[in-house]
């Protein structure tokens, strides 16, 4: 079943060409689907137009047979998709505890509030060993796990991530995928990782989605993918 559908999407800036071209995607239930692509094949455009940050050209979107299409930024949230931004989108000047409390403030309420965030802690040990951290004084891939614990905290339907893997050394990404994987498996979470690391990104993945051009040049299960050497040269660079 399709958690996440993408009907005719076309997106561009201003009046140049369009990143995204009449591009139709289903993104399955309870999995994690990795979006590929080379550098400026679209993948952030896509996420953003997913979330409502760029506009639509055209097309629609569905989530769990909801349209999105029109709906605000914050009601696609209300509705269950969940954002994580490139660029780990952490309060700086907020301790690690503070960061997750403020990232489950309106799905949780008390008591509730402080057992999820436990739990994000029991999930992420290294974020449990610097709670009192202030988030400036975070490693890369601490951040990153951050700003998908408070991710999570949301309790999203649809997970989007973009780029987790920038700037984290390879031991970092592999501990930061090896959760969203068990997370995703565990919770029946619906993930579209979206990375320029291919390799690791099909790794975690059950399918994978390469991106050209605009549209969907390849769909298929990730095993398939990262066994293919012409569409490996092609396009995923490994
Ligand atoms: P990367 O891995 O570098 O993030 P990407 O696949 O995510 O690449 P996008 O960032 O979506 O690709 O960029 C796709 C195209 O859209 C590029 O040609 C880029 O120059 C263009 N683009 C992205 N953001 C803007 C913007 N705000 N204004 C104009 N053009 C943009």
């Amino acid at each position: 079943m399709s958690a996440l559908a993408c009907e005719g999407l076309t997106v561009g800036y201003g009046d140049g060409a369009p990143v995204i071209d009449a591009l139709h995607l289903d993104i399955a239930e309870g999995a994690v689907t990795a979006l590929l692509g080379a550098n400026g094949a679209g993948k952030t455009t896509l996420l953003r137009a997913l979330t409502g940050l760029v506009p639509l050209r055209a097309g629609r979107i569905g989530l769990g047979g909801r349209d999105l299409t029109s709906m605000s930024t914050e009601d696609r949230m209300r509705a269950g998709l969940g954002l994580v931004p490139e660029g780990r989108s952490t309060v700086v000047e907020l301790t690690v505890d503070e960061n997750l409390r403020l990232g489950g403030l309106w799905r949780h309420r008390g008591k509730a509030r402080k057992a999820a965030v436990e739990e994000m802690y029991g999930l992420f040990p290294a974020l449990d060993r610097r709670r009192r951290a202030p988030g400036h004084t975070l490693s890369g891939g601490e951040r990153q796990m951050l700003a998908l614990a408070r991710a999570l905290l949301a309790q999203p339907r649809v997970l989007l991530l973009d780029e987790p893997s920038l700037g984290l050394a390879p031991k970092a990404t592999a501990q930061l995928l090896g959760v969203l994987r068990a997370t995703a498996a565990r919770t029946g979470l619906t993930v579209l990782l979206a990375e320029q690391n291919a390799a690791s990104a099909l790794s975690v993945a059950q399918r994978g989605v390469v991106l050209s051009l605009g549209s969907v040049a390849a769909d298929r299960p990730a095993a398939d993918l990262a066994a293919d050497p012409a569409l490996r040269h092609a396009y995923l660079g490994f």
